[in-house]
């Protein structure tokens, strides 16, 4: 089914298919941090978060009504996904103060926020994501105000079942980073991965980070954490 490799990234390969509309991401243990300086592997990483990002993406589409690019697991490392223009933003949904928001306002990591808080990057390594706004976002026409108008709203929207889900399985969401893509019949949907990779997780009894900040911070176990996760979603009724 796979044909022939169109993009390799940090965490994932991407493949082309007999349909033009379709492609197959394939996951790798490969990690990175710090805008690539950082490399590791951790081991069954791929699978986790294959296997975290359909789990959570179907739930979002039946329980949410928001749509994603799933089509389907093909393995436990590799899914279909509908190709799409994927919009240029890191699209940042916080609920209590962490990574680069505590440096940036000077507030200790693990400081409730009175509301979640919504920011966007601009997805570009060599200039390192830089922090935008609406109006730098709709003045270099990376996307149109109706669209980052829905965007803004699924983003809040998924924010709102993803904090219940996993305060339900004793875990706090702090912070987690969503893309979005348009499709070929010009459709937003949600893209890339919900997965310890690109969300905070901490215990909600003892806070203990369950998530890639033990790989950037090398507080060990990192293995242990990806399969706690893994373990606590899947047993989620
Ligand atoms: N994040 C991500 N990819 C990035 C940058 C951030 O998935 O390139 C996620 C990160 O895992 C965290 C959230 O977005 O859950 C907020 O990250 P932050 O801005 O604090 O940056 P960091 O401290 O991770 O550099």
């Amino acid at each position: 089914m796979k044909k022939e490799q169109m993009y390799e990234g940090k965490a994932k390969k991407i493949f082309s298919t007999e349909n033009e509309n379709e492609c197959i991401v394939s996951y790798k243990d490969d990690a990175t941090a710090f805008n690539g300086l950082k490399k590791g592997t951790i081991r069954g990483k791929g699978e986790i978060n294959n296997r975290m990002t359909n789990y959570l993406m179907t739930k979002l589409e039946k329980e949410a009504g928001i749509p994603t690019h799933l089509i389907k697991e093909l393995s436990n490392t590799d899914t279909l996904v509908k190709k799409v223009h994927i919009v240029p933003l890191e699209v940042i949904v916080r609920n209590v103060i962490a990574g680069s928001l505590s440096k940036r306002l000077g507030a200790p990591e693990g400081t409730e926020l009175k509301c979640p808080v919504l920011e966007f990057c601009y997805k570009d390594d060599e200039l390192g994501d830089p922090m935008v706004n609406d109006y730098h976002i709709l003045a270099m026409g990376w996307t149109d105000k109706k669209t980052l108008d829905q965007i803004k709203d699924y983003a809040f929207r998924i924010n709102d079942y993803l904090v219940k889900f996993f305060k339900e399985i004793g875990i706090d969401l702090i912070d987690f980073k969503l893309e979005f893509g348009i499709t070929a019949d010009g459709t937003l949907v949600l893209a890339d991965e919900i997965s310890p990779d690109t969300c905070r997780f901490w215990d909600s009894k003892t806070k203990e980070k369950l998530d890639k900040d033990r790989f950037r911070r090398d507080l060990g176990d990192v293995e242990g954490a990806y399969q706690e996760m893994i373990k606590r979603v899947f047993s989620h009724e």
